[in-house]
């Protein structure tokens, strides 16, 4: 089954029950509190929250997402993309657990040849929160799933959150089990590659004041209604409909991914780390398309930030796997355009100005790239020969200062030849130069008065942050 078939049967399946089909918002949020759309229900959370009035208490859709946090996963698991499509259907104060649990039972195991997705019963299993008897008894009673079939989890896996201020609930995730080729028996308890989430059914009830963990928030109340948030993942469907291994493997990755072996003259399933680099460069090159299609620019900072990265991680694995010539990236975003242009025509549409941001990128960094690495190399060289693990703090801060190196690829390519960076060391410097800037400038609009007990008076000492190259504030479950 195509992935834009998968799209097609969960949209119909959930309209046929009443839910109004709801387009997919743009990638960039218009929450402000979110760099990027994460999940499918975040252009419903002021419905969930009860500030806006909902145009149908059932709704249905396909959303787009980016989860930055993922970036490091991807290529290695065989499930996380950057840029993935939630499937979802939500229920604003009208079905709770006893209409959600049922629907996506039926939806998972009607046969495809009458529209569903045709999984045997027995090759899925569900977690439910801790004290949620309530789910577990519908999953038992209701629909017949057996006990040793459902698990408990604790907050960590089975408790949703936007990872910022917001709805939340506990939540019953559903697994497809692969079969004994992919692990041990015993049920998604171990984190492994043989059961396959799928598919979470998110309980919405409480409103999160305060976030500061996964498993660290504050509730500060009852929403106005219990609701239902679901979400799918398209891709990790597809990899179990289409028989295949990976979420890389599914038709419109793989394409990517195929010309991209092409390309670089390399070949998948040969080495390992060969493989993670053609995944990367599979998930990065549709991820980037999808964020320039949906108005994102390349940046230094914020979700330009976050595309500036994507778009760099592809050029430089795509070295590593041996493409080095300008003009890899154009190909593989024709590629990705052509895949994705299906269920999103207006990519064919705007091809040329998707092709102007990404060919300018790679213009740039590999400019960056060329006039850096032989520095990068000689401070290899150099800290080796000092039998030191770690790149000097100083080093790090030249690259960046002078060759316009990131300090997050600095600290890629340093890993890649098994060393580590004085990340402190190359943070007191940036601090030391803002600060000498600061005083720089404010010299030329004072002359030589020193006016730093004044800022302090006005509160104005708070210095700038202007490093955000990981550990963006992306929620996710
Ligand atoms: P995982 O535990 O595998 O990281 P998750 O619990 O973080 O997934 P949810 O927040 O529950 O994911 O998102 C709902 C669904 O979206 C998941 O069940 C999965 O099918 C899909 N999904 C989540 N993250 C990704 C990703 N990075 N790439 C592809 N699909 C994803
Ligand atoms: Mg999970
Ligand atoms: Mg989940
Ligand atoms: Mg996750």
């Amino acid at each position: 089954m195509e992935s834009a078939e998968v799209a097609r049967r969960f949209l119909g399946f959930f309209q046929e029950r009443g839910h109004t089909v709801v387009p997919s918002a743009s990638l960039i949020a218009e929450d402000p509190t979110l760099l990027l759309v994460n999940a499918g229900m975040v252009p419903f959370k002021p419905y969930f929250l009860g500030q806006r009035t909902p145009p149908s208490v059932r709704m249905t859709s396909a959303q787009k997402c980016v989860r930055t946090p993922d970036i490091e996963e991807v290529g290695k698991t065989t499930r996380h993309a950057t840029f993935f499509q939630m499937l979802g259907n939500f229920s604003i104060g009208d079905y709770f657990k006893e209409g959600a649990i049922p629907f996506a039972w039926e939806l998972l195991t009607r046969p495809t040849a009458d529209g569903g997705f045709g999984f045997p019963e027995e090759r899925l299993w569900v977690t439910v929160y801790h004290d949620d008897d309530e789910a577990a008894g519908i999953w038992h009673k209701n629909v017949g799933v057996p006990m040793e079939r459902i698990q408990r989890r604790g907050l960590a896996d089975n408790y949703w959150h936007m990872g910022v201020p917001g709805p939340g609930g506990p939540c019953s995730e559903i697994y497809y089990d692969r079969g004994a080729e992919y692990g041990r028996e015993g049920g998604p308890v171990v984190d492994e590659d043989r059961y396959l989430e799928v598919w979470n059914l998110v309980f919405m009830q409480s409103q999160l004041s305060e976030v500061r963990s996964k498993i660290d928030f504050d509730v500060a109340g009852d929403l106005p209604a219990k609701n239902i948030d679901t979400g799918m993942g398209l891709e990790r469907m597809a990899t179990v409909l289409q028989g295949v291994d990976n979420i890389y493997e599914t038709d419109t990755l793989w394409r990517v991914l195929d010309r991209a072996a092409e390309l670089t003259g390399s070949k998948y399933g040969r080495d390992h780390r060969d493989d993670v680099s053609l995944r990367v460069v599979a998930d990065h090159v549709r991820s980037g398309t999808m964020m320039v299609a949906d108005g994102v620019r390349p940046g230094n900072e914020g979700r330009g930030y976050v595309l500036r990265r994507i778009l760099r991680r592809s050029i430089r694995n795509l070295r590593l796997l041996g493409g080095e010539d300008a003009g890899l990236m154009h190909e593989l975003t024709a590629v990705a355009v052509a895949a994705m242009g299906e269920q999103y025509p207006e990519l064919v549409r705007t091809a040329a100005n998707i092709h102007t941001v990404i060919d300018a990128e790679e213009a740039g960094f590999l400019q960056t790239l060329n006039t850096g690495t032989a520095i990068f190399d000689q401070a290899v060289a150099e800290s080796r020969k000092a039998g030191r693990s770690a790149l000097a703090g100083d080093q790090a801060f030249k690259l960046h200062d002078t060759y316009g190196f990131p300090i997050d690829l600095t600290l890629e390519m340093a890993s890649e030849q098994g060393l580590q960076v004085d990340e402190e060391g190359f943070r007191r410097l940036m601090k030391e130069q803002r600060e000498r800037a600061k005083k720089d400038a404010r010299e030329k609009k004072t002359g030589n008065l020193d006016v730093s007990v004044l800022d302090e008076l006005l509160g104005r000492t708070g210095g700038a942050v202007d490093f955000i190259g990981y550990g963006e504030v992306v929620g996710e479950a």
